[in-house]
């Protein structure tokens, strides 16, 4: 890799929005990291990125873990010189209504989808502040925006996420780093289509725009706002739903 080329790390990068912020990003001319849990999920996106011609890199880390996040951090800081951009993509649900959820429902979707923001961005921010440049985008939800039955958890951690976004950006500014949420909609991804057709299609009539969103277009949102041309643009929440939601 050249002495200039960017470094990205997007968490979760071999899930579906996560493998297409990828995709795209290396394409843009950033070198890729992501984590892995599985060895063999890791190995396939490997195959993938080398297939597309694209060289990245994976490191083992639980996002959940501070620990492990801060080894991973340290262990890209060495291995490729610098973290420019961090897209905090990981991410779960545990879904049900409140009545009925066991707290490790509500423990393991706020460790994976908010804790995990501080634990990656907390070792990584330094270095960007040093250097003078840094992009931190945190992938939430439009069911962080509106609230969504059945999802306290979730929709409680994805609107934390751009409470941490708007407070750090005012932290950061002045050094070049800017840091900026999107609130993706209905996505078409694993997660999503594996919904039965029948619920899917009742989705599909709230979404003006008349379809599920496309992870690439995820991936082209996330691409404007790590690039030079986006330094104006921090402490926003960008909401690509296909107008399910305006607010
Ligand atoms: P996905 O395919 O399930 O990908 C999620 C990724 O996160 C996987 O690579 C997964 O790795 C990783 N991950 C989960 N827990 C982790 C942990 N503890 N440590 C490390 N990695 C972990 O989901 P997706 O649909 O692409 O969603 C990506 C993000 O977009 C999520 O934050 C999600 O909430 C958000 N989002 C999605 C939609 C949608 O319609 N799909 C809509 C709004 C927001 P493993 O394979 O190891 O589990």
């Amino acid at each position: 890799m050249s002495e200039d080329q960017r470094v990205a790390l997007v968490t979760g990068g071999c899930g579906g929005i996560g493998s297409a912020v990828c995709k795209r990003l290396a394409a843009d001319g950033f070198r890729i990291t992501t984590n892995y849990r599985s060895e063999e999920k890791a190995s396939k996106w490997l195959q993938e990125m080398e297939d597309l011609g694209f060289s990245a890199a994976v490191y083992k880390a639980d996002v959940r873990d501070f620990n492990e996040c801060q080894q991973m951090v340290s262990d890209i800081e060495k291995d490729l010189g610098r973290i420019d951009v961090i897209v905090n993509n990981a991410g779960i649900t545990r879904d049900t209504t409140l009545r009925k959820m066991e707290k490790s429902q509500w423990d393991d979707v706020m460790d994976t989808n908010l804790d995990s923001v501080f634990n990656v961005v907390r070792p990584a921010l330094n270095g960007m502040l040093e250097r003078g440049f840094g992009r931190i985008v945190n992938i939430a939800s439009i069911n962080g925006q509106k609230g969504q039955l059945g999802q306290t958890n979730y929709c409680a951690a994805k609107a934390g996420m751009h409470g941490f976004t708007k407070a750090l950006a005012q932290e950061v500014a002045y050094k070049g780093v800017t840091v900026n949420t999107v609130s993706p909609g209905y996505i078409a991804t694993d997660m999503v289509m594996a919904v039965p057709e029948a619920i899917r299609e009742k989705i599909i009539k709230q979404i003006p725009v008349g379809r599920l969103g496309r992870p690439e277009e995820i991936a082209a949102a996330v691409a404007y706002l790590v690039s030079d041309e986006a330094a104006f643009v921090t402490g926003s929440d960008l909401s690509i739903n296909g107008g399910q939601h305006m607010s």
